[in-house]
């Protein structure tokens, strides 16, 4: 089973990407069905408000949520086409019961961010290395949801527990009279539990199976795997620097509990920009949250398959000697089109101004319209001064990148990939066309409605110097 030792785990007994047949699959009566759902959906929301910004994210991920008895526990799947689907066993989620069904599900969703985080193949295969992803799941599966043992099934504890493996590695070292670790430095990061567990004579694997490990080959697509947890994390590190204190203390941990994890690791991270959580800072010139979460927002609209592409080592490596990162381009693509609106009503840091200039003079392959607006739209050149006046209408701006509003007597050609607008946001909402393109760069004592209307557009403060 997804753990432990009273249920066997079982390989599925029908094609797993096949969703109709799972639901067909001897279905499981009713109220049970009902039941396991309900306790399904109320685990998921107790993650996301209280333990796990970044096991909630990942279910948003699997768009298929299916009870189906056609697998002994629960799993999540990654399959080939890019969707993740999760599978649970209904009669093994009541049985369970919420705190059971919250433990399993953030087991789960660990395993794909490990899977992301470790994806060499050989460490994958060697049977000490899962008995260590289990032993630190676990682990941080207990500390996150505050539980004091694992979950149990009729009074029986399930699933591999991270103290008693700890006894056994310490009779193990002490039989062979060397020295071994207390609990608290065995647990300290990923490594140091496959490390230790690896200077056991016996150590005790093979262990009870997790569901991921006998579907890894079949079920885990590691593209989409990548994919998945790479935007999740992604998000999670939006939020947290946007203040969301959970997202960045689970962030920090995770960052912790992977140190020393050899050089993927520390790139995935460094590709993340989330070093720069832990406040290490940049030594020559100062980066701003609001600046590097354009960089990042920017870059995922302006993503379409892998034409225009964050330059992972380079950006990671410049972010380090504290330039800013940048954007470049791949293949014989056309050209991008981003649109900057800046409204002159208000008060135009103009910091922001050069600093976007800048940014988008390095953004390779992307055609920059520069716009001014307060009631009327008026194009701008970098270095200009705008003159504000009159009122402010939004409404013009979108008018103006849908197409419908000339400028000069020039209507916009393009279908553009990005919209920055920066404002104070004070002036009538609206909602856009296309509002995932919409980016809104909100000034010091602006108004940020475009983060709560619906659907939500992406939205940040800028910082006044
Ligand atoms: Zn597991």
């Amino acid at each position: 089973m997804a753990y432990g030792d009273r249920v066997r785990p079982r390989l599925p007994v029908v094609e797993l990407t096949d969703r109709r047949a799972l639901e067909r699959w001897r279905p499981a009566d009713p109220d049970t069905v009902e039941e396991a759902r309900r306790l399904k959906e109320q685990a998921l929301l107790d993650l996301g408000m209280t333990h796990s910004a970044i096991a909630s994210w990942i279910y948003t991920k699997c768009h298929h949520q299916i009870a189906t008895t056609a697998v002994g526990t629960a799993a999540v799947l990654a399959s080939g086409d890019g969707t993740c689907v999760l599978l649970y066993n209904p009669d093994f989620f009541v049985a369970l019961g919420l705190e059971g069904v919250r433990f399993v599900l953030f087991h789960e969703a660990r395993h794909l961010v490990q899977r992301h985080l470790f994806a060499d193949r050989e460490l994958r295969e060697d049977p000490v290395f899962t008995l260590a992803c289990e032993v630190t799941i676990n682990h941080v599966a207990k500390m996150r949801l505050r539980e004091t043992g694992l979950p149990t099934i009729d009074g029986e504890p399930v699933g591999i527990d991270p103290e008693e493996i700890h006894r056994a590695y310490r009779a193990d070292l002490d039989a062979q009279g060397v020295g071994s670790l207390d609990f608290a430095q065995f647990v300290a990061t990923d490594m140091s539990v496959y490390r230790e567990l690896g200077r056991m004579r016996h150590p005790p694997v093979p262990g009870p199976a997790c569901v991921h490990v006998l579907l890894d080959d079949t079920g885990l697509d590691q593209e989409t795997v990548d994919r998945v947890t790479s935007d999740v994390l992604r998000s999670v590190l939006i939020a947290a620097r946007r203040g969301n204190g959970a997202a960045r203390e689970e962030l920090l941990d995770l960052l912790r509990r992977t140190e020393g994890a050899g050089e993927r690791v520390d790139r995935l991270w460094g590709d993340l920009g989330a070093h720069a959580l832990r406040g290490v800072t940049m030594p020559t010139r100062r980066v701003d949250w609001w600046q590097q979460w354009l960089v990042d927002v920017l870059a995922s609209k302006l993503r379409e398959g892998e034409r225009l592409v964050y330059p992972k080592k380079r950006g990671a490596l410049l972010a380090a000697l504290g330039h800013d990162p940048m954007l470049a381009r791949r293949g014989p693509e056309r050209v991008k089109t981003i649109v900057i609106a800046l409204d002159t009503s208000g008060s135009m840091p103009d910091q922001v101004v050069e600093w976007l200039t800048e940014l988008v003079g390095r953004i390779d392959g992307v055609e920059a319209h520069w716009l001014s607006f307060d009631a009327v739209v008026m194009p701008f050149r970098p270095g200009e001064r705008v003159y504000g006046g009159g009122g402010t209408n939004f409404g013009v701006v979108r008018d103006y990148v849908e197409g419908r509003l000339a400028v000069k007597g020039e209507r916009l050609d393009e279908h553009p990939d990005a919209v920055i607008m920066v404002t104070d946001g004070h002036a009538a909402q609206m909602t856009p066309a296309e509002p995932d393109k919409w980016i809104w760069l909100i000034t010091p004592g602006g108004d940020d409605w475009p983060e709560r209307r619906h659907p939500p557009m992406a939205c940040h403060r800028v910082r006044s110097a």
